[in-house]
């Protein structure tokens, strides 16, 4: 195992100016644009797949072939630094790309993670869907069906999804549904929905709070018939599975489970990017803006809380740089990757607060990007694992014990 360092290499160094010079041009001269008209950014995204930053052969180089896993959450960091809602449009297929690599076959991943992405000539998207209307943090919840048909060698899918990054607007779907109802969360599986499969459809756009330009929809499954090999791992893996819980010895851990913990430190990644672009503002802000004869910074009560943000953003970068780190040596202890993302969250929605505070009645203004830096913040205490599951895993994780 190598040494945990912060120091980036030459080529991590080029790959972040590359990044942050395309969040300069091309993502936040967009970003007011999108978030109010609160649709999918197409341009936008076809640009980054034009430069190759948006694309599966990027995914792979940053995901896979580097050994620090550092270049992923630093270039979620510049990408998130530009947009939020658009930087979401670009990482939302990573998602469904986690959501196949946690539980397919090496061939299932070559099959369908491009096509997640497209080509640049052909841009598309994939969506990870687990949640449901009913059950978002209780995954044990889900009803979604899964049911096999042994005469066609076909999976019949029916149920709602929630909540879903891309829903409806996919190309590909990796959906996770019930297989074994008896085993509550234990009895899940993912599944590939092709394109253009008949009985999938998209339900209500969702109105949000802020990452606006990311799509988010219900999934519809009403008798979605996809082939057996889009079971992803295979039948016999899941069959395997099933007969240890059946026997009570300890299954794999749950399907959504896997993506959702691999992902973290890259969801807080993209939590500093919004805590830095705001913070960058607001001390910029302070250093012109003259208040009582003087710069508001040359107060300390301004100054102090500047001091603040920044150490909070120091501080969360160090844990999810080292989450990032600790992931790809597969050595969590104490499930440092929840304690990263928990801890980058709450960093963006207090800091971009505290941004509008600096700035005052501008800051409340959509004049000004301090407001919807905040209203971007706020998802990041949300998905991927509520603030309170996180130290729900956090909790469990340093005392031994099944909190509840
Ligand atoms: C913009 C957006 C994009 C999303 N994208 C996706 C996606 O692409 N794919 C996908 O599958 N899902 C996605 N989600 C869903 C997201 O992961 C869920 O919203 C999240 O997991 C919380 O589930 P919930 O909304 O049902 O809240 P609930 O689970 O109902 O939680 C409500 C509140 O209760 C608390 N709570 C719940 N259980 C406990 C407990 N045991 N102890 C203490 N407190 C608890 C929660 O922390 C929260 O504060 C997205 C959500 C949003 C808003």
């Amino acid at each position: 195992m190598s040494d945990f360092s912060m120091a980036l290499n030459e080529d991590q160094l080029a790959l972040q100016k590359w990044i942050h010079e395309f969040a300069v041009e091309a993502i936040r001269p967009n970003a007011e644009e999108w978030d109010e008209k609160e649709e999918f950014p197409w341009p936008v995204v076809q640009q980054a797949a034009e430069i190759g930053l948006y694309g599966w052969e990027f995914m792979a180089e940053v995901m896979i072939n580097d050994p620090t896993g550092i270049s992923a959450v630093m270039a979620i960091e510049e990408i998130f630094w530009g947009d939020a809602g658009i930087g979401m449009a670009i990482m939302g297929s990573g998602l469904a790309a986690a959501g196949i690599a946690a539980s397919g076959t090496s061939e299932q991943l070559m099959e369908w993670v491009p096509q997640c992405y497209g080509t640049a000539d052909d841009v598309k998207v994939g969506a990870f869907c687990a949640t449901e209307p009913d059950a978002g943090s209780d995954v044990g919840g889900y009803r979604a069906r899964a049911v096999y048909d042994e005469a066609t060698d076909e999976w019949v899918l029916n149920g709602t999804k929630a909540w879903i990054t891309n829903g409806g607007i996919a190309n590909v779907h990796v959906v996770v549904a019930v297989v074994e109802p008896e085993f509550g969360s234990k009895g899940h599986a993912s599944f590939i929905v092709p394109p253009n499969t008949p009985g999938l459809s998209q339900g209500q756009k969702y109105k949000k709070h802020g990452i606006r330009a990311s799509h988010t929809a219900e999934v519809v499954l009403d008798d979605v018939r996809v082939p057996g090999h889009c079971l992803l791992g295979g039948k016999d893996k899941l069959d395997e599975r099933l007969a240890r819980v059946r026997e009570g010895k300890r299954g794999n851990s749950q399907a959504a489970m896997q993506t959702f913990e691999a992902t973290r430190p890259a969801v807080g990644a993209q939590a500093i990017g919004v805590a830095r672009a705001a913070l960058e503002y607001a001390t910029e802000y302070a250093k012109e803006r003259q208040a009582f004869g003087k710069p508001i910074i040359m107060n300390q009560s301004i100054a102090f809380m500047l001091a603040d943000m920044a150490t909070e953003v120091e501080a969360s970068r160090a844990l999810v740089w080292k989450a990032a780190w600790l992931g790809k040596q597969r050595a969590y202890k104490n499930a440092e990757g929840s304690m990263a993302k928990l801890k980058a969250a709450r960093t963006a929605t207090w800091v971009t607060e505290r941004a509008i505070q600096i700035l005052g009645g501008y800051g409340y203004s959509r004049e000004y990007p301090v407001e919807r830096w905040h209203r971007d913040a706020k998802i990041h205490d949300i998905f991927e694992g509520t603030e309170q599951i996180q130290q729900l895993v956090i909790s469990r994780a340093i005392s031994g014990l099944r909190i509840e």
